[in-house]
């Protein structure tokens, strides 16, 4: 199937019991057993749900995997990932990682005895330099936050395979109809769920996504010892969402292109980071490895002055401010006090994260519509 058939199709049967054509929100916390041990496949509502499995078939079908996990956050997907390790094993990461990402690693698993180290990504032999007999695991997220870099996944996978380690893909921002990790070589694949693949701003969830039986049972063992799983109307919610996918995204990425050129084309805007421009350091990779280059699209006021951009993002009006992305509509974002305000400010401007940068989730909205709103704003 291709990609657009299998969003609406794969992973989903019509309900057994009724032939509902969409997943029944199955709102309950248990179920009725024959005989000790004699049921249908599902006992309580934290280890199995109709509606988490419709979800999680779909989930692991879009991303080419063969099982998917769905928590109740995508950082409760980051947790459960993170637990499967001990202390004194060590994750390498990017150095311009999601900041919840940075703060679940940093402030609560570094507690643990995990070792994190940030870095880098786009250099390989600078990341290999650091692989020592602890390191069990690299975390590559791509593109990046905010700074839309590229990570080279296939790059990574040949690493991780010579190395024996595990390859995580956070692939929130690409989504499955950019780019497919496990196809790549990546282990596992983790979602925030409450960005592009819910699409409507209406839920949060996470999920992970891997083709090994074994991981499956350490993740799905996790997943339920722990509980961070989420309801079923959420669950519907996500999977309502899915059907579109294919065509949000196709817009999200039109309309990205259209705002990324008009930006850079504008005397008041700096540097405008989109991976779609040839002059973008990764720009090779992103052709390689996306479909297309996505809708969220960064950008610097020339000056560089924290004014600058608080008056932008107060003048925009259709580009609500607001954190999170992903969704219809389109959002603005100030990194340096929203999103990554976690880290420190000197870690922050090393990672090329300057004061006055703005971060746009473009939305599927009219591209003249948006333009004209960011014509008033930055003009
Ligand atoms: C939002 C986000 C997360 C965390 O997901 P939540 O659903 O907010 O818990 C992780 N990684 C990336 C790249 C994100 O954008």
């Amino acid at each position: 199937m291709k990609f657009g058939t299998k969003a609406i199709h794969a992973g989903v049967e019509p309900d057994p019991t009724t032939g509902a054509i969409m997943t029944p929100i199955y709102q309950t916390s248990t179920y009725v057993q024959k005989s000790p041990g004699d049921h249908k496949g599902y006992e309580y509502s934290r280890t199995h749900n109709p509606t988490r499995t419709q979800l999680q078939n779909a989930l692991a079908a879009l991303e080419n995997g063969k099982h998917g996990l769905c928590f109740a956050s995508g950082m409760a997907a980051v947790d459960a990932i993170i637990k499967m390790l001990k202390p004194g094993d060590e994750v390498i990461s990017t150095n311009d990682l999601y900041g919840g990402s940075y703060r679940i690693f940093t402030k609560i698993f570094q507690n643990y005895g995990i070792k994190f180290h940030f870095t880098n990504m786009q250099d390989l032999d600078n990341v290999e330099k650091l692989i020592n007999r602890n390191t069990k695991m690299i975390w590559a997220e791509t593109p990046t936050n905010p700074l839309l870099n590229i990570i080279d996944i296939k790059g990574y996978a040949a690493m991780t395979k010579k190395h024996d380690l595990l390859l995580v893909a956070d692939n929130t921002f690409a989504t499955p109809y950019l780019q497919t990790p496990l196809d790549m070589g990546a282990d596992i694949v983790m979602h925030s769920l409450t960005k592009y693949m819910g699409g409507h701003s209406d839920v949060v969830m996470g999920a992970v996504v891997v083709k090994d039986d074994e991981l499956a049972d350490k993740l799905a063992f996790i997943q339920n010892s722990c509980g961070g799983t989420p309801g079923p109307q959420d669950c519907f919610l996500v999977l309502r969402g899915l059907k579109t996918l294919h065509l949000r995204m196709e817009r999200h990425c039109q309309n990205g292109r259209k705002v990324a050129e008009y930006l850079k084309n504008h005397p008041k805007v700096g540097k405008v980071f989109w991976p779609g421009f040839e002059e973008h350091a990764n720009h090779a990779i992103a052709k390689e490895q996306m479909r297309d280059f996505g809708g969220m699209v960064s950008f610097e006021l020339k000056g560089d002055k924290v004014e600058d951009a608080t008056r932008v993002l107060e003048k925009l009006k259709l580009f609500a401010l607001a954190e999170s992305l992903g969704g219809v509509e389109s959002l603005c974002g100030h990194p340096a006090t929203m999103t990554h305000a976690s880290i420190p400010s000197a870690e922050r401007l090393k990672a090329g994260l300057s004061d006055s940068l703005i971060r746009l989730s473009v939305g599927v909205e009219d591209a003249e519509d948006l333009l004209a709103d960011l014509e008033q704003a930055i003009g």
